[in-house]
């Protein structure tokens, strides 16, 4: 199931990049937050499945039945949870993350707090995008918005997203 999924995840973010100096393929991100997730412990495989496909409804044209007729109804509500309306502006969206995060399921605050670990990451490392420092800090501290309301779900996920946080205000 792992193995569909990423390979449905690449087919779908098929020709996009991650923003930055490398062009590194998109699907390398999707990669990164469920490997962090195996490397933590977590061991439950739909969740692990949901956080490859975490930004396919987002990003790509596939639905949320597409997720659930191909996968299943429980790795579909986990996507669609961490899935952004983009109807919505970006202040919007930005907020209502923050405003919805104490309720997601634990398993969708997982994949949450992960995939914040690993754009605070690609935005202060070596490949960081061609952002202004005000845009780079901006997006750390509402990274670290949302993650406050989530604290108490997982502590070495948290203590990761702290140390990335930090060394992101000094390296950015
Ligand atoms: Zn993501």
């Amino acid at each position: 199931m792992i193995l569909k999924a990423a390979e449905f995840a690449a087919t779908k973010h098929r020709g996009q990049f991650r923003k930055g100096n490398l062009n590194t393929p998109y699907i390398n991100h999707p990669i990164k937050v469920a490997n962090l997730l195996e490397n933590v412990g977590v061991k439950d495989v739909e969740v692990l499945v949901a956080a490859l496909l975490h930004d396919v409804v987002e990003d790509t044209n596939t639905t949320y039945s597409d997720i659930r007729n191909v996968f299943n109804q429980r790795v579909a509500d986990f996507v669609l949870e961490v899935t952004d309306d983009k109807e919505k502006s970006k202040k919007e969206r930005k907020a209502l993350q923050i405003q919805n995060a104490k309720g997601l399921s634990y398993e969708a605050k997982l994949i949450r707090i992960a995939d914040k670990i690993c754009n605070v990451q690609d935005i202060s490392g070596k490949d960081a995008p061609d952002w202004s420092y005000e845009r780079k800090f901006e997006y750390l501290e509402w990274a670290k918005k949302v993650v406050d309301e989530i604290k108490g779900t997982h502590d070495v996920l948290e203590v990761l997203f702290y140390d990335e946080h930090r060394w992101g205000r000094l390296k950015i």
